[in-house]
Formats: C-alpha cells, sequence, structure tokens
C-alpha cells in the first residue's frame, strides 16, 4: 500500500507541476491578448506619449520632418482647433487614446474604382469614404466641439486621378498643402499638417476613423486610419492601403516580419524599398508607410506627383456657427492653396 501510496504522490505531484506550468502559459496568453487588444498594431511607440510633430517642417528630405512646399504659416488669428485638453501632455507629447473624438457613425455610398489602362492607374470615386464618418458640422452638443468647431459638410462629387501604375524613382520634392494620395477606401489622404502648419493630428479633433471634412466638402485623413488598417490584422508586413500621388503605394503599420515601422526604419520620404505585393506579383518597388509618429505618412515625395485641381466650392458656403473657427475655412481663402 505504501508503494503505490509514493507513486500515487508522485503522480499528485507531477500533474501538480503541470497544472502550475498551465497557468503561466494562461497567464501570458491572456497577457499578450491584453497588449494586443490595448494596442491596433505593433508598439512601435507608446500610444499615450507620442511626440507632437509641431515645428518639424523642413525644406528638403529630413527623416521625421515633413518637406513642406508651403513654409509660411499664420498670420490669420485664432486658427487650428482653437482649444486642447488634457490628451496634450507636458513634455510635447500627446495621448492618442484619450483624445476625443467627433460623435457619430454616418455611413455613405462610397463608391471607388481602379482600373490599369495605358500604364496608368485610373482611380474614380465619388470622393465618398468606405468607412464611417462622424457627424459633421460638428454639432455644439458633441463635447468635441469645445476644441473644434469644424462647420463644413462632407459633400460628394467626381474625382479621377490618373496615377503612374509603375512610378520611377525621381528627385525627391516637397508635399503641398491639402492631397498627398487616396486610401483605398475612398478616403483622401492630406499631409500631416492644419492650416497653421501644425500637427494636425496632435490638434485637429478628427472622428473616430481619424477624418474630417474642409470647407469643399472633402472628406480626409492626415494620417492612415485605423478604420481600413483594422481590416489588414495579420502578422507580417502590412497589405496595400493606398496611393500616394506620385504613384507609390502606402502600406500599414508593419515591416517585413510584422514589426511596427518607426521613423528610423524608413528613408527620408518615409518609406523604403523591397519586395512587396504589386499589383498581384512580388515586386521590389519603393512604397510609403504609415508610422503612429508625425508625420505619419509621407515626409516628402520619391516619385513625380501628379498635380490634382481642387473640387469646386459649394454653392453656397456654409455659414460657421457663432464663434466658429475652422482652420480649413480660411485656408481655402489663402491665394494660390
Ligand atoms: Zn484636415
Ligand atoms: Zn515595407
Amino acid at each position: 500500500m505504501r508503494h503505490f501510496g509514493k507513486i500515487g504522490n508522485r503522480k499528485s505531484l507531477v500533474s501538480y507541476a503541470i497544472s502550475i506550468c498551465l497557468f503561466v502559459v494562461m497567464l501570458i496568453a491572456t497577457f499578450g491578448w491584453q497588449a494586443l487588444a490595448y494596442k491596433p498594431s505593433p508598439a512601435s511607440v507608446d500610444l499615450r506619449h507620442i511626440p507632437i510633430g509641431d515645428g518639424r517642417i523642413s525644406t528638403k528630405p529630413q527623416t521625421g520632418f515633413l518637406w513642406s512646399c508651403r513654409t509660411q504659416f499664420g498670420g490669420l488669428r485664432r486658427q487650428g482647433a482653437h482649444a486642447s485638453g488634457d490628451w496634450i501632455g507636458d513634455n510635447a507629447t500627446y495621448n492618442l487614446t484619450t483624445k476625443p473624438t467627433v460623435n457619430g457613425r454616418v455611413y455613405w455610398p462610397g463608391d471607388f474604382d481602379i482600373t490599369i489602362k495605358d500604364r496608368s492607374r485610373q482611380i474614380a470615386s465619388n470622393r465618398l469614404p468606405q468607412d464611417p464618418t462622424g457627424n459633421f458640422p460638428i454639432s455644439p452638443q458633441d463635447d468635441a466641439y469645445a476644441f473644434d468647431r469644424n462647420p463644413n459638410s462632407i459633400r460628394s462629387g467626381t474625382a479621377t486621378l490618373n496615377l503612374p501604375a509603375n512610378p520611377q524613382l525621381a528627385a525627391p520634392s516637397c508635399v503641398p498643402m491639402g492631397q498627398v494620395g487616396i486610401l483605398l477606401n475612398g478616403g483622401y489622404l492630406f499631409n500631416a499638417l492644419d492650416a497653421n502648419g501644425k500637427d494636425a493630428v496632435a490638434h485637429e479633433i478628427q472622428d473616430s476613423c481619424q477624418g474630417h471634412p474642409e470647407n469643399r466638402g472633402t472628406y480626409h485623413y492626415h494620417s492612415i486610419t485605423t478604420c481600413l488598417d483594422k481590416r489588414d490584422p495579420g502578422k507580417g508586413h502590412s497589405a496595400l492601403l493606398g496611393y500616394a500621388l506620385d504613384g507609390f503605394g502606402i502600406y500599414g503599420h508593419r515591416l517585413e516580419g510584422g514589426k511596427g515601422a518607426t521613423n528610423s526604419d524608413l528613408d527620408v520620404c518615409h518609406g523604403h524599398i523591397h519586395p512587396v505585393d504589386w499589383d498581384g506579383k512580388q515586386t521590389q518597388i519603393y512604397h510609403y508607410h504609415a508610422t503612429w509618429e508625425y508625420p505619419y505618412t509621407i515626409g516628402c515625395y520619391r516619385g513625380t506627383p501628379i498635380t490634382v485641381a481642387r473640387p469646386p466650392r459649394p454653392e453656397r458656403r456654409p455659414e460657421p456657427p457663432s464663434g466658429a473657427n475652422n482652420p480649413e475655412l480660411r485656408l481655402d481663402d489663402r491665394p494660390n492653396l
């Protein structure tokens, strides 16, 4: 009996040890899952302490800067979001996870089509995004109104872009204000700046997909929207999410092997060259990446950008609510935009 008893005790000890091991594995698994749930892509930067990009405008290609064609900003009163809150930290950082967003979840009949013809990638859209937007103009009842009183409505229209289907590298060039690309959900991509030359992602209040309309009703993002990026939950290199106006692709936050992209991984224009899926084939080609840190998408063009006409002004410009201060409404009054 003792003998069997000893064997029984040994068996209990072994199962006890296995249980402890399983418990530890479960803890690790749980911790890992929580980390993934908290951060929507690889933790390339702490989303609670993202350095604010203000002042990082250059006149030449420079890592971590935006080479802006416009160098003079300001001169108009009360530009940009008119107030900021406690998502702006003390050490020139902001907390993306606590920044307010514009209320609402509006679905639009977004129409977006790409065809390749005569070495040209022809993109046709009705200017509406296929991801939901917030309610614009921002309502005085919305808590976002305390910081940003965007008075613009989202408007449809007809837009076509003829991008080079196989873009070639060229001397880097500056990026204009306004549109610098288009995303595959039909949303326009603008550069990282607001009308005052400040970090638009840090200061302006966008909706929960990080977009908002300007005074011609163009719904746009200043960074790669997480609403598009989250549809690519893989672990390797991110999928193509859009095109810059020079025809090169814009991919999501993940580099090869799934590492989160940072400015230090990319060149002065915010991209790099290695084989990626390009029109269904693995192709060694330059491409841009999204990062969580400024300038978020394109620091300068590495190809030759096309020029695009701005859509017409609305026939009747919306009257801003009393005391409203919309930066892009004012921006539009500037010549040569
Ligand atoms: Zn904007
Ligand atoms: Zn890449």
